[in-house]
């Protein structure tokens, strides 16, 4: 099984990618079944893509004197993820370095505010939201915008929070603009003093509030767009978060044409209006409103690992067929489905540890049939760190069923990799 295999390896097509973690070893995996050269810049020399890079620029991954060393390497640059240096770039991209996606098509994405303004724009359907300054505390004194009338004097009123947005009630789920990842970044408000908690704490100009959305499920979906602007998605998928972590993947979601539907032409409205090339991954809320879209990611993503066997194509072919300009195909399941268990660290060891490498857990995931395990080599503290996953392909053809299948072999797993007490970095 896997995807099919094209060679395309010409020096033109030796390809950079700006990270070092698994979704860049993923890519590698994939550029080197490919015969494509894919050189990386990340700082740690352990960091499980440098071991197959092609060569590795040992660099921060927000350097862009690193990113210009990488640029000489390669006739593309991709991103791992999107915590870039948008302004610093620019310069390399004046230089004529060419990065895929364009930092143009980028920089509403590496924001969660850009984000929900964009979605805004363009009318898709998000969550209820404003930012938090709009609730900075009433200064008592100084160059307060409210008039210093109508402010009272006491100490206590210097922290005093105007009222909600109208049509704004608690909970409501307070979210960092940039820098955020599972769950971190992330703060439940139900009440006044959260709130004031919360501004004492970070730079309200950098935070948003969402109304708490009262989801049936969360689904997510890996879409991509050429040079042409053929635009492809992989399957809809369900995702399941364990403390707001990612916790497994079940492809595809049961769904009718009119939900598959709306899913691509969000996809597709996101894509082409942002003249994006690339791969942009999209979470959703499904709930009695359909469709609210969570987040999106202007990379490949954890939901779509499934497809590295599942699927004609994976996240990361299409990554690499966008990123050397080559015409993308739609990406089919050539199984029924399947389901994709992130390998959290369940307990406290570390690096240093005999047993840190879980030789037993992963001997006894990779007996399971039809399981395709990927481990990621991290090192490092594990507790709740992503340290591998775990794909199993299913054979129901039935959706009930296969759900059914699915839920019994996140059983098999469990019994042999517990879910960690509580998550911690990934
Ligand atoms: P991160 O970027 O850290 O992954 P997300 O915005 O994806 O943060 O939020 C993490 C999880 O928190 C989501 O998968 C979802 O379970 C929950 N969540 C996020 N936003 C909301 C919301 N507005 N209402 C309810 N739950 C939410």
């Amino acid at each position: 099984m896997g995807a099919a295999i094209e060679a395309t390896g010409s020096p033109a097509n030796s390809i950079g990618i700006v990270g070092g973690g698994q979704l860049a070893w993923m890519l590698a995996e994939a550029a080197r079944r490919r015969g494509i050269e894919l050189h990386v810049q990340t700082p740690g020399t352990d960091d499980p893509a440098a071991a197959i890079a092609s060569s590795v620029v040992s660099a921060d991954v927000r350097d862009v004197s690193g990113t210009r060393l990488l640029a000489e390497r390669c006739s593309a640059i991709s991103f791992e993820n999107e915590w870039l240096d948008l302004d610093g770039l620019s310069a390399l991209a004046g230089e004529g370095v060419h990065f895929v996606p364009s930092l143009e098509a980028l920089r509403p994405l590496v924001c969660k505010r850009s984000q929900r303004e964009l979605e805004q724009r363009l009318n898709l359907p998000c969550p209820r939201w404003f930012p938090l300054d709009q609730l900075t505390p009433i200064p008592s004194t100084g160059s307060s915008a409210v008039p210093a009338s109508s402010v009272p004097s006491t100490a206590a009123s210097a922290s005093r929070i105007p009222s909600l947005p109208e049509g704004f009630g608690y909970p409501l789920m307070a979210k960092a603009a940039t820098g955020g990842y599972d769950g971190k970044g992330t703060a439940v408000l139900h009440t006044d003093a959260d709130v004031q908690e919360l501004l004492a704490r970070v730079d309200p100009s950098s935070w948003i509030v969402e109304e708490f959305v009262a989801f049936e499920r969360e689904l997510a979906l890996v879409a991509a767009r050429d040079v042409s602007g053929e635009v492809v998605c992989l399957p809809l998928v369900q995702t399941h978060q364990h403390q707001q972590v990612c916790d497994w993947v079940l492809a595809p979601v049961e769904s009718n044409h009119a939900l598959r539907q709306a899913a691509r032409n969000i996809a597709a409205s996101l894509l082409t209006s942002l003249n994006y090339v690339g791969v942009l991954s999209i979470e959703f809320f499904y709930g009695p409103k359909g469709l609210l879209i969570n987040e999106l990611a202007p990379r490949t993503h954890n939901s779509g690992h499934y497809s590295i066997e599942a699927c004609t194509l994976s996240q990361f072919d299409l990554q690499l067929l966008c990123v050397s300009a080559q015409p993308l195909r739609e990406p089919e399941l050539q199984v029924p489905g399947a389901l994709m268990v992130n390998l959290l660290g369940f307990d406290a060891r570390s690096s240093s540890d005999p047993q840190a490498d879980f030789a037993e857990q992963r001997q006894a995931l990779s007996a399971l049939p039809d399981a395709h395990l990927h481990w990621y080599g991290k090192t490092g503290p594990s507790l709740g760190r992503k340290l591998g996953h775990i794909t199993l392909l299913l054979r129901e053809g039935d959706p009930q069923r296969r759900r059914a299948e699915a839920m019994e072999r996140l059983e098999q797993v469990r019994q042999i990799w517990p879910l960690p007490a509580e998550a911690c970095n990934a």
